[in-house]
């Protein structure tokens, strides 16, 4: 599971300076809801070689399946950005028409999202250029660049794209899980070819054995197309689906695995290649239980397909890639938390018989990000607590991370925001969340990875997947109650996690905050919550809201016209995440999908328009945008004359289309061309 950035100002005193000294500069670019920032790789220096190299190799590999996520997220994403890449290169017009300057603003977005669908809220994103200027960029640029071949023109692709790009109603979504649809056939995602939901549940229905203690994740690597009325599914690997990226991929980690750090880790690249080879499910898992077990390394990566949120069926996952090193100052706190695991799962407010009676090898550490890939690039998550196999994190465990340099680029960038003094509902609320938010933000997301994914178990005989479209937001909402529970117990403070109280008080406002007003801004007019992450935070906080009107726990007021809100009873508060984590774990363990539907339904799902449209328009007063993504620095190696790395260099770089263009020149692997 990814932990998505929750969208709040928190100001910090971290140390923003390179080692040089000089201030860092973390902004790069920003076009419409979109922006995007750099990271630093702070003690990248004092690596060893090997480690440097094998970082390296990992981050070779980690880019080398961009296409990939392209194709799965619709299938005409790569012959669009290739003809956006043929322009950017070659058309030689005047580049300062308002016209070429909008189509540069959508190819970047487009970019951005990883196709042209809006990475967050799932909504093709229409160009505000015309039909006819984009129809004389693609005329007027190389047409040897053009993604075409056989004898195909630029006709024969304009007369493609062109609907695929501009007509509202064609593929108007990337994931559709609106009431009363065929969530399939209405999502444009390219996981499926011709096939209802139902034809999808049947399919993979017989070939669940429930009684199966150690399941594989069913369909998880493979699309499922309808062939001349036959259902087949086409899996993602070496010679299948996919091939020509995945033997690039498998090219970069044979070379990782020569400088693993240790058996386990070379075993385990092995295994991973392996699965890559042959696209065996069984062979995933067994990936996997070696990865979860192997919390040595100093050097890590997440490499796969891994994540089912993009499948309105939860079922089949995008490809991604991390490359991390251990940040050794902040793993000690996370260290504290999981020595203290089971404590946290013993005195939890869930029902007994829910609860692991051992909480095993939640592996949780603080690491800084050298390289992102597939789905978690550019947007990155601030957390990862991987494996996702049910059976794989209650018999071996999981590993949890904290993306620090990535957190630190968000918290700087985020003081300077002024997203708090407008929508924080007192000075007393600034205050407290400028002093305490970055402390106590680390802390959730800590909290959330390393004991809130991890506790609780499902009673025997449920199915995992029982919760179907609702999972996702389900779990993020336990691992979030469970966080939000425990920041307000003494048990952090005495474990010197938590300076004081106040720091937990400032971490309610901005949850209750964020959950009730500010994460509205991250949705078109108009439109529903779609995505899990924020589905959680919504139902949270107006479950909260609704359940404590009684006693005026949570208060929304107006000034000046503006709505607030704020928290007028902080352990009743506590009490309310308390019984609802009671519940949403109880929800999980027995597989209750009716009660999980009403929950996120009711609460987590709907948008007041009135509020909505008066969130927007302060937002938009702000002048900031609601997403951020992240520019990749270069790792450049360093050859002797006989071809040996003797060095791995960091160079950060500044442009972003700069950075798009390369990597589509140099790491595009699938052959998406018309003809
Ligand atoms: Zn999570």
């Amino acid at each position: 599971m990814l932990t998505a950035l929750m969208l709040l100002a928190s100001c910090t005193g971290r140390q923003t300076k390179t080692e040089e000294g000089e201030e860092f500069n973390y902004f790069v670019d920003q076009f419409e809801d979109m922006r995007v920032f750099r990271y630093r790789l702070p003690g990248f220096e004092s690596l060893s070689l090997r480690q440097k190299e094998l970082i390296y190799y990992l981050s070779e590999a980690a880019l080398c399946g961009r296409d990939i996520l392209w194709d799965q997220n619709f299938k005409y994403n790569l012959l669009i950005r290739k003809t956006n890449e043929a322009i950017i290169k070659s058309w030689q017009g005047d580049k300062e028409t308002p016209e070429y300057k909008s189509f540069i603003t959508w190819a970047k977005r487009v970019f951005f999202a990883n196709g042209i669908h809006h990475h967050y809220s799932a909504d093709k994103m229409l160009p505000s250029f015309s039909k006819e200027f984009y129809t004389s960029l693609v005329k007027g640029s190389d047409q040897s660049l053009l993604p075409v071949g056989n004898g195909k023109t630029a006709d024969d692709l304009l007369a493609v794209i062109l609907p695929v790009i501009f007509d509202p109603d064609l593929y108007p979504r990337k994931i559709e899980r609106g009431e009363g649809k065929d969530i399939i056939a209405e999502s444009a995602v390219n996981f499926y070819e011709g096939v209802t939901a139902r034809e999808v549940e049947s399919f993979y229905n017989g070939k669940i054995n429930p009684a199966d203690p150690r399941p594989v994740a069913i369909g998880l690597n493979s699309k499922l197309v309808k062939k001349n009325g036959r259902i087949v599914e086409e899996v993602y690997k070496s010679g299948g689906l996919y091939g020509e990226a995945i033997d690039r991929i498998i090219y970069w980690l044979e070379k990782a695995k020569n400088v693993a750090e240790n058996e386990i880790q070379k075993k385990e690249l092995e295994v991973l290649i392996q699965y890559y080879r042959t696209g065996d499910l069984k062979t995933w898992d067994d990936y996997n239980v070696l990865w979860a077990r192997n919390t040595e390394p100093v050097v890590d990566y997440v490499n796969g397909f891994i994540e089912v949120y993009e499948d309105p069926m939860g079922m089949k996952a995008t490809w991604e890639a991390i490359v991390d090193y251990k940040d050794p100052e902040a793993t000690r706190r996370t260290e504290t938390i999981t020595a203290n695991a089971q404590w946290f799962e013993d005195n939890s407010p869930v029902q007994p018989q829910y609860k692991k009676e051992k909480v095993t090898g939640v592996a949780a550490k603080v690491i800084n990000i050298a390289m992102l890939g597939g789905d978690c690039y550019p947007a990155s998550p601030i957390g990862i607590n991987l494996p996702n196999s049910d059976w794989i994190r209650k018999e071996v465990g999981s590993k949890s991370v904290t993306l620090a340099n990535i957190s630190e680029a968000y918290d700087v960038m985020s003081a300077r925001s002024g997203m708090l003094d407008e929508f924080a509902a007192s000075k007393e609320e600034i205050e407290r969340v400028r002093k305490y938010a970055s402390i106590a933000d680390a802390l959730h997301t800590d909290l959330h990875e390393c004991v809130g994914h991890a506790s609780g178990k499902l009673a025997e005989g449920t199915d995992p997947n029982a919760l179907k479209e609702h999972q996702s937001a389900l779990e993020e909402a336990r691992a979030d109650l469970f966080a939000l529970y425990y920041m307000m117990d003494n048990k952090l403070i005495e474990l010197g996690l938590l300076p004081e109280k106040e720091a937990a008080m400032a971490e309610y406002d901005s949850y209750i905050r964020n959950g009730m007003l500010t994460q509205l801004v991250r949705i078109r007019p108009g439109k529903q919550i779609e995505q899990a992450h924020m589905r959680a935070r919504a139902m949270i906080a107006r479950w909260a809201y609704e359940n404590g009107k009684d006693e005026n726990v949570i208060e929304l007021f107006t000034r000046d016209g503006k709505t607030f809100v704020k928290i007028n009873d902080y352990e009743k508060l506590r009490n309310l995440f308390g019984s609802l984590l009671r519940e949403v774990q109880r929800i999980k363990s027995e597989g209750d999908y009716e009660a999980g539907k009403t929950l996120i339904e009711s609460y987590g799902v709907k948008v007041d328009p009135v509020l909505h449209n008066e969130m927007l328009a302060r937002y938009e007063k702000l002048k900031l945008a609601p997403y951020t993504g992240f520019l990749n620095p270069r790792l450049v190696p360093v050859y002797n004359d006989k071809g040996e790395i003797t060095d791995v260099k960091v160079e950060y770089e500044q442009d972003y289309l700069s950075q798009m263009i390369y990597y589509g020149t140099n790491y595009s692997f699938l052959p998406a061309i018309l003809n």
